[in-house]
């Protein structure tokens, strides 16, 4: 399939040369390569620059607000589980407003993909240290440097139960597109933490800064096993010299929320003999209540 069927005709504010584009390219591609059709996705996102992004799309987007796309993501899930249903939303978002959703997210395991525009700082607000900015890290508001330890969003994911966790970064767009088809295969939750440089206020986490340290696990290791927990925790540690990219761990066999929900093992409420869009009569309506609340 034609990426250029999912562009959408908004003007693009993004400054020049941010690696959120490259996200967005990456995403049209995944899409792309499994030939699924724009009425069939829907990308949801938070507050931020890079949760812009389904604006930019021809797909279903849904801008939530501040740090709650995961949990409206995981309604739609339930409410159709044949949607495909991805997240891209900024570390700021993930990680910080809605890092208590980020961890429930983790051990529920809901059939979505979620990307993370990790750019080490607040950029829609002007530059402000976020939750994975390095300790030390000076930026206006922090003149003296940020006196917390960063978060190590991949360790957190694993600790919490994540049954897929990668890691992309920006400047290779191929490589991220294999690791979004990846975990939009993956049968459950799917984190992909991109490293996406803000070229207008980080000046530290810098597209050369990551390069010289970044290396991609499978070619560097061709034994590496993305099956045992044990490596994914030693690599996700891996930070300052070096930086592995690439799928660090995939479970599959763990079933997913949605999986568990007992009204939808017969069907989808959107697929059942019920239907408020076919048929929105109060009695339809009445039954469908008896069912889910
Ligand atoms: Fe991208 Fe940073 Fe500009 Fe936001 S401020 S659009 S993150 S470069
Ligand atoms: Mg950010």
């Amino acid at each position: 399939m034609d990426p250029r069927i999912y562009n959408a005709p908004t003007k693009n504010t993004w400054c020049a040369g941010c690696g959120d584009f490259a996200i967005l390219r990456a995403l049209k591609l995944a899409l792309a390569e499994q030939v699924i059709a724009p009425h069939e996705v829907l990308v949801v996102s938070g507050i931020g620059c890079g949760s812009k992004l389904p604006d930019y799309m021809n797909v279903n987007g849904f801008m939530t607000i501040h740090g709650r796309p995961l949990p409206v993501a995981t309604g739609a899930a339930l409410a159709n589980p044949e949607l495909k249903v991805v997240v891209v939303n900024g570390d700021g978002d993930s990680y910080g407003i809605g890092g208590n959703h980020f961890l429930h997210t983790c051990r529920r395991n809901p059939n979505i993909t979620h990307i993370v525009e990790n750019n080490q700082v607040y950029g829609l607000t002007k530059g402000q240290y976020s939750p994975t900015s390095d300790k030390g890290y000076v930026t206006t508001t922090s003149p003296d440097g940020s006196m917390e330890m960063a978060l190590n969003p991949l360790a957190v994911a694993l600790a919490a139960g994540s049954t897929f966790v990668a890691r992309g970064f920006a400047g290779d767009p191929k490589q991220m597109a294999q690791l979004i088809v990846a975990g939009m295969q993956h049968n459950g939750y799917a984190l992909i933490d991109v490293l996406q440089p803000c070229v207008t206020f980080n000046r530290v986490n810098t597209y050369d800064w990551y390069r010289s340290r970044i290396y991609k696990l499978d070619e560097m290791d061709e034994t590496y096993d993305p099956s045992s927990s044990e490596a994914a925790w030693e690599k996700a540690h891996e930070w300052e010299e070096r930086i592995p990219t690439g799928i660090l761990y995939n479970r599959e066999g763990i079933p997913t929320y949605e999986d568990q929900v007992i009204q939808l093992r017969d069907n989808s409420p959107l697929k059942g003999t019920l239907s408020l869009w076919d048929d929105p009569r109060p009695e339809q309506y009445e039954s469908l209540k008896e069912q889910f609340v």
